[in-house]
């Protein structure tokens, strides 16, 4: 046995390792050694987890709770998730790298949607319906759909479970949790605060393991009712195909190649900032980031040089210390894909203003660091401005006038997020109406919340999470018909 810190699942509240009894080593991107095991799951162990749900759904404590109690339980689970918030999030940076400050800010927030998707809860109705039949009582009940899986990424483990897991528990469903094979420690040490708000056994339950093999057999099995997914638009491709074959509900989050435009009448000291901040933190592993900085033509060069000044003194360093403004990248295959998407960058011709490879700062020898890297004269048509990089990469691209910077904005598969810098509220609103994505940031960036919709347009994804309409993604109306009169009339005619 090793001497690893070992996280289990909890299937049916119990712990569990996995039936093959292999585990998967979790790595700390700051030093590339292994800090913790986690069950390498199977088939058998993803089945498991899914009748367990479905007992739990079916037959469980949890079928018969009143929606208030329910609620009840998500706020007291909000309530412990902040009382242990920096212990949740120091194991979140052992496992991504992503910084302290970052994960703790994070993990403090998290209880918002705990409290307000319990707030929720017993809010969910149904209607009424006016007949146009004699003696016939109409009305809709709003319904949980089963099942669900939540299936979450390397980038912020938590926080993402969180935008399913509230909604999802909410409206009544059970789940069961595969998280990323990378970063699997802390949703495992979320189930300890899961028991101990109360909540009955089997309605939460999780599966390690790899995507191919554990989340694969989650998505096919018959007794899961939807799949909530956030990651890479390739595997987002894959499950919703899958998903497609048993009709499954979906709701997919995936990835994006944002557009943050600064127009030359901006707030220039809060541009930089935002341009930076939109590339840099979280060394640019999120699905947000404002990867092509779109910079009008009368202020590219200032700006350029401005946001280069500012990224060039960035402290790459330990993600634990909160004076580190970079950490590493969280997986190795993940900093090797970073650095030949800067190969290819500098292959089609794109200026490297800044960075470009690995840091020489020996103390940062065993992590997975690279340096924040920026393009300037970048054409929307490279590779570089059209791929997902969800590295520290930012592809500068000059624009003419508003139209031209739509044109580019909007030349993307993706539409995740976008920014957009002026003083001008005019341009702000027209802007806002014309780039297609699902979030449009006026002079901030970043910015997310329990109370607002996120989700993406074209390749980026399916649905909403976060605000009331999240909650509709875990529903399915019922109507149900109540004759009044007796005597049926003729039977082989619709009534
Ligand atoms: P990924 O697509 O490789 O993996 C995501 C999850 O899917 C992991 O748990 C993985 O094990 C699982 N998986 C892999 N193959 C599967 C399969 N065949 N069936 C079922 N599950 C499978 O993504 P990643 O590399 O972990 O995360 C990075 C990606 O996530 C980026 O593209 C990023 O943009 C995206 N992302 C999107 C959002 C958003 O809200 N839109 C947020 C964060 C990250």
């Amino acid at each position: 046995m090793s001497n690893l810190a070992r996280f289990l699942n909890t299937v049916d509240g119990q712990p569990r390792e996995s039936y093959s009894g292999r585990w998967i080593a979790s790595l700390d991107p700051f030093t590339g050694k292994a800090w913790a095991e986690v069950p390498q799951c199977g088939a058998d162990d993803a089945a498991a987890a899914v009748e367990a749900a479905h007992r739990a759904f079916t037959r469980g404590p949890w079928a018969t709770l009143t929606a208030t109690a329910r609620g009840k339980l998500l706020r007291r689970l909000a309530d412990l998730i902040a009382r242990d918030a920096e212990k949740l999030a120091e194991t979140e940076v052992r496992d991504n790298g992503k910084l302290l400050a970052e994960m703790a800010a994070q993990l403090r927030y998290v209880p918002e949607w705990f409290h307000y998707f319990g707030g929720l809860a017993d809010k969910i109705e149904g209607g009424v319906i006016p007949s146009d039949k004699a003696d016939m009582f109409t009305y809709t009940r709003r319904e949980p759909l089963g099942v669900v899986v939540a299936i979450t990424p390397w980038n912020s483990p938590l926080l993402l479970l969180t935008w399913k897991l509230a909604p999802a528990l909410a409206a009544g469903n059970t789940v069961v949790i595969k998280p990323s094979e990378f970063t699997s420690c802390s949703t495992l040490a979320l189930m300890d605060l899961v028991k101990e708000a109360g909540f009955p056994d089997g309605v939460v339950n999780t599966v390690t393991g790899y995507g191919a093999e554990v989340g694969a057999a989650l998505v096919e099995h018959p007794l899961v009712a939807k799949v909530a997914f956030t990651g890479g638009d390739a595997t987002g491709a894959a499950v919703y195909a899958q998903a497609a074959r048993h009709i499954k509900h979906v709701t997919l989050e995936l990835g994006g190649k944002s557009p943050n435009i600064i127009f030359d009448d901006a707030n220039m000291d809060d541009a930089v900032k935002g341009a930076i901040s939109g590339i840099f933190a979280a060394s640019g592993q999120t699905c947000i980031a404002g990867s092509r900085l779109l910079v009008q033509r009368s202020v590219y060069e200032e700006v350029s040089q401005r946001v280069v000044a500012v990224a060039a003194t960035a402290r790459l360093g330990n993600p634990m210390e909160r004076t580190t403004q970079v950490g590493p990248i969280t997986t190795q295959p993940q900093r090797d894909k970073v650095l030949g998407f800067i190969d290819i960058a500098k292959g089609e011709g794109a200026r490297c203003l800044l960075g470009g490879g690995t840091p020489k700062d020996p103390a940062l020898a065993g992590g997975w660091f690279v340096e924040p890297t920026i393009f300037g004269d970048v054409l929307n048509t490279m590779r570089i401005a059209r791929e997902e990089v969800f590295g520290p990469v930012l592809s500068i691209i000059p624009f003419e006038d508003e139209d031209e910077a739509v044109e580019i904005a909007n030349d993307t598969i993706f539409g995740l997020a976008s920014g957009v810098w002026t003083k001008d509220m005019r341009r702000a609103f027209k802007m806002a109406e014309r780039i297609r994505s699902g979030t449009v940031w006026v002079n901030t960036y970043r910015a997310v919340s329990f109370l607002a919709p996120f989700g993406g347009f074209k390749k980026s994804g399916i649905g909403r999470e976060s605000g009331q309409a999240a909650i509709d993604e875990y529903l399915q109306t019922k109507c149900v018909w109540i004759n009044l009169a007796e005597g049926i009339p003729d039977p082989f005619i619709i009534r």
